[in-house]
């Protein structure tokens, strides 16, 4: 059976597309930092539609958490064809003006060195080069790294753009290993995500600004990300889908 790693599958986004992987035939490992039972209920939803799951937690911003989250994975013999990064925070709206270190190493943590991490522990078993049998890597990017978020959020913004570097150069690296890389850079979607920013209802204020004049749902998202992980987007390595209702 294919196993799938999704990082913060425990809500939103990541839940979402934890649910139609496993409709869709993948052992689901679900990652999370620190809501335990939002985890364990995604994992025992798979189990009542008769798919199979487990919860891992693990911090991806912290290196040591990464590798053991993987080294639990094998040690449950999970062969990983594909892994989701979906994992990603921000903090509360605000200019570059106010910004500090502090908070803007934090975003990098968990959004660029925890990408990157999980990135080198799925390459490790799924590279040809390493004894793998090939495999997919979805990173969820944002629309932000267009946008760039002016008076909200441009580190996070600018860590997005940065995953976005990250699945080009790790595409082309790995392309002849079996293991094609791909983003999915979402626009406005209805999560908790937004409460973090200090603004719960962000998508609703927007959305009649956008093309589609509407936010969308955090199932949109995974199905572009099942597409990308998908046989069907066999040639398909080192791209993006920008799944933001035209924006
Ligand atoms: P969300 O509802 O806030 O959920 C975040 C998930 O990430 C949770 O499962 C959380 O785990 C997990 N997480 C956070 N930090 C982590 C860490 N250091 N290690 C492991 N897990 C961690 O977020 P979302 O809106 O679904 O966003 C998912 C992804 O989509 C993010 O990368 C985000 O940047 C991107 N995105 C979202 C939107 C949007 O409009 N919502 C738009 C563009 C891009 P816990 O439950 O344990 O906290």
């Amino acid at each position: 059976m294919k196993t799938a790693l999704v990082t913060g599958g425990s809500r939103g986004i990541g839940r979402a597309t934890a649910l139609l992987l496993a409709q869709h035939g993948y052992q689901v490992a679900v990652n999370y930092r620190q809501r335990e039972e939002a985890a364990a209920e995604v994992v025992s939803l798979i189990q009542q539609q008769g798919g199979k799951a487990f919860s891992v937690q693990a911090d991806i911003s912290d290196e040591q958490q990464v590798v053991a989250m993987f080294r639990s994975l094998d040690q449950q013999g999970a062969v990983l064809s594909a892994l989701v990064n979906n994992a990603g925070i921000l903090f509360q709206q605000t200019s570059v003006a106010q910004l500090n270190a502090e908070r803007i190493n934090r975003v990098f943590a968990t959004n660029v060195t925890g990408t990157f991490l999980c990135c080198r522990e799925a390459v490790k078993r799924m590279s040809f080069q390493y004894g793998g049998q090939g495999g997919a890597i979805v990173n969820v990017s944002s629309a932000a790294a267009r946008s760039g978020a002016p008076h909200e959020y441009v580190d996070y913004a600018a860590s997005k753009g940065a995953v976005d570097t990250l699945t080009r150069g790790l595409a082309l690296e790995v392309a002849a290993q079996g293991i094609r890389v791909n983003a999915v850079r979402p626009g406005l979607i209805y999560t908790d995500m937004h409460a973090d920013g200090g603004e719960a209802d962000r998508v609703n204020r927007i959305a009649p600004t956008l093309p589609m004049q509407r936010g969308g749902e955090p199932d949109e998202i995974a199905n572009a990300i099942l597409w990308l992980l998908s046989e069907a987007a066999s040639y398909v390595t080192g791209t993006f889908i920008d799944a933001a209702g035209g924006r």
